[in-house]
């Protein structure tokens, strides 16, 4: 069956010549460093097209796609009626500069969906929304310091690319050259799933913390579930202490339920980020919350926050096209298939016995290699990644194509059938054999 197709390692040739070609232009061959597979070593592969849950290589090869753009694909690769919606758009202008009702409509789907927005800003990608959304929160409470959790991303915002050490209330060093000391000196870094820890700081700093930024449901370490009673304690301590909590639902948002994350905890942050699936591919990516927060943004009010191509006609339609697909019986779909490959992932793994934890955020997944619980971005990093390495290429080899790295979330769509299970279930068993004979110098 297809799924064993190629042998192991095999050559990337096309790909290699890409990368050689792209490597010269670019730093690192890559757009964003992820995709370089410097985690994992190899080529990367160079993708061409996209169709359902597949992808093909630049060297005629096809993958199973348990990545998805890194959430965005919900619906798989070019999904007919979010293809048709965005050809028709193209044919109006791909942008004007102006206010259109592409981008009304999309901020009303997002309204009626997440009860806590009440009003929505369109940005061009997470990174901007969060950006966007620290200082309107800044901008609201007249503070300056902002509270996150190790292991959280929340793009490359200058003052969150700092993960401190975990420990009380450190104070952030810059996590890369290039981003200041007084640029990250205002941002707390704090252990996830540790309400202790955030108490202490808001009882450090009174009247200081502006807001508290956290993932929804983290993906960024690894999937890390929120533990019970911590974003409700997180929004209480902001309430408690007139900070504002700030819900980063980049990935979890209308890929966890209709309503993200929020549709599955119920808890009310004063501020919410969204981007990937409301896309729909395309750049295209929103801040929103509590009116009386979103009216102290330009030109309502005096935080200013703006964008060229922001709530862009084709980007617009694109993810208003891929929301109206996504009911009820889509995230049912999702939902199932996902158990269905996560069961399979289990099973394999068990049968070589080899020490591993899934963890999961409704549909999205990851696994640990280890077998205590992870909690935080500490215990994530005590895995044994070196397993994932051999698992990963190995994977890769059978044509199912894995996030790059063992830190990452895995992504389905309502486009993964039996037939591409089938192929994830071929190829799981030689897999699981990789990770066992895995050494921390290489694949034995
Ligand atoms: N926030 C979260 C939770 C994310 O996962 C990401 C990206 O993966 C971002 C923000 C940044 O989004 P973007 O890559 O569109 O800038």
């Amino acid at each position: 069956m297809a799924g064993v197709s190629y042998p192991y390692p095999y050559e990337a040739k096309v790909s290699q010549t890409l990368f050689d070609r792209a490597s010269l232009v670019t730093p690192g061959g890559v757009n964003s460093p992820v995709r370089a597979f410097r985690a994992v070593g190899g080529t990367p592969r160079f993708m061409v097209s996209g169709t359902g849950p597949y992808l093909t290589d630049a060297d005629g090869r096809e993958y199973v796609d348990l990545v998805c753009s890194w959430g965005p694909m919900i619906l798989g690769h070019a999904h007919p009626a979010v293809v048709e919606a965005i050809q028709a758009a193209v044919a109006r202008g791909t942008s004007f500069g102006t206010p259109g009702e592409g981008e009304v409509a999309l901020a009303e789907e997002i309204v009626e969906r997440i009860e806590p927005v009440e009003q929505v800003r369109l940005v061009s990608s997470g990174t901007e929304a969060t950006m966007s959304a620290i200082r309107l929160a800044r901008g609201f409470t007249g503070r300056a310091k902002v509270v996150k959790f190790a292991g959280c991303y929340h793009g490359h915002v200058d003052a969150l690319l700092a993960a401190a050490g975990s420990g009380l209330a450190t104070f952030a060093l810059p996590d890369t050259p290039g981003v200041t000391g007084a640029q990250a000196g205002d941002t707390i870094v704090l252990p996830y799933n540790d309400l202790d820890s955030v108490r202490a700081a808001f009882a450090a700093h009174p009247g200081e913390i502006a807001c508290v930024i956290t993932e929804a449901a983290p993906g960024n370490m690894g999937v890390v579930t929120p533990a019970e009673g911590f974003n409700q304690g997180l929004a209480d301590l902001c309430r408690e202490n007139g900070a504002l909590y700030i819900s980063d639902e980049v990935m979890t948002g209308f890929r966890t339920s209709r309503a993200g994350w929020y549709g599955v905890d119920g808890v009310k942050p004063d501020l919410m980020t969204f981007g990937k699936v409301m896309g729909g591919g395309f750049p295209a990516a929103a801040f929103g919350g509590r009116a009386d927060v979103m009216g102290y943004l330009a030109p309502a009010g005096p935080v200013y926050q703006a964008g060229t191509l922001s709530g862009n006609p084709v980007a617009t339609a694109a993810g208003l096209a891929q929301l109206r697909l996504l009911d009820g019986a889509a995230y049912e779909k999702v939902d199932a298939v996902s158990a269905q490959i996560q069961g399979l992932v289990t099973d394999a793994l068990a049968k070589e016995g080899v020490a591993h934890r899934l963890q999961t955020a409704s549909n999205m997944f990851s696994v640990f290699f280890t077998e205590d619980e992870v909690k935080n971005y500490d215990d994530a990093k005590k895995q044994e990644s070196f397993r994932f390495n051999g698992f990963f290429h190995s994977m890769l080899s059978q044509g199912v194509y894995l996030p790059p790295s063992a830190f990452e979330s895995w992504f389905v769509s309502t486009a993964h059938d039996e037939q591409a299970v089938e192929r994830i279930a071929a190829a799981l068993p030689a897999a699981a054999r990789a990770a066992a004979q895995a050494t921390p110098e290489g694949t034995a």
